[in-house]
């Protein structure tokens, strides 16, 4: 096919022992999915998921054992770290049971969910779409795709990030108010998924802000560690 413009090229994340990449279609990702973290943020209770989504463009991927390079975004004075497990979709589908939901899944990543959190309370104050908050260039670090049959148990796996060596998230992926099988159930209700879909399925409690020449290290059992400087 001739195009008027070069296309771009597919977002691509590597996959952990393999020189194979994940090519990814879009990236959903889910709100206040942790009862703490849903405090923090000023909510309590069990409200249904909800979602929201980054450009596929926007993740830097980080290759096992490297250290990545976060540009520190315009338009922020209080960019802020969520550290999330990311799963990728290997086979697509709508309506899918959560009982079946896991089948979907090819892998998993660590991933962090940047946040203008600035301009997000003002989006949320204003009653407006949290894009610019969000879905900005370079706001979906992520590090290697593991394999889900090398990935061990993740549902019971610690997740923690650290900055500058100090302790700051720091939960479990059993403490998900939606699960991932619940999660992949409530989104494959509204959106139809598709092979190279990422779910981003939210943050645990401790979420802070970052400043330049931060470094930042976080990491899930079982699937190794995502490490960025702020630069
Ligand atoms: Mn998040």
């Amino acid at each position: 096919m001739r195009h008027v413009i070069p296309p771009a090229a597919p977002s691509c994340v590597p996959v952990l022992g393999s020189d194979a990449q994940f090519p990814v279609r879009r990236i959903y990702c889910v709100g206040r999915n942790y009862a703490e973290h849903a405090r923090e943020m000023g909510f309590s209770g069990r409200e249904p998921p909800f979602f929201f989504m980054k450009p596929a463009d926007a993740l830097v991927p980080v290759a096992a054992g490297h250290t990545g390079q976060l540009p520190y975004p315009s338009l922020t004075a209080d960019l802020h770290h969520e550290i999330e497990l990311v799963l990728a979709i290997g086979q697509g589908g709508s309506r899918i049971a959560a009982a079946d939901a896991l089948q979907h899944v090819w892998g998993y990543a660590v991933g962090l969910d940047m946040t203008r959190r600035d301009l997000q309370a003002e989006m949320k104050k204003q009653g407006r779409p949290w894009c610019i908050a969000k879905g900005f260039d370079a706001s979906a670090p992520i590090g290697p795709i593991t394999p889900a049959a090398q990935a061990g148990n993740i549902e019971q796996a610690a997740i923690w990030l650290n900055v500058n060596g100090q302790p700051r998230q720091r939960s479990r992926i059993d403490r998900m108010i939606w699960s991932m099988a619940e999660t992949i159930e409530h989104l494959s209700a509204a959106w139809t998924l598709q092979p190279g879909d990422l779910i981003f399925t939210g943050t645990p409690e401790g979420v802070g802000a970052v400043q330049r020449g931060d470094l930042l290290e976080g990491g899930i059992d079982g699937l190794g560690e995502l490490r960025l400087l702020v630069s």
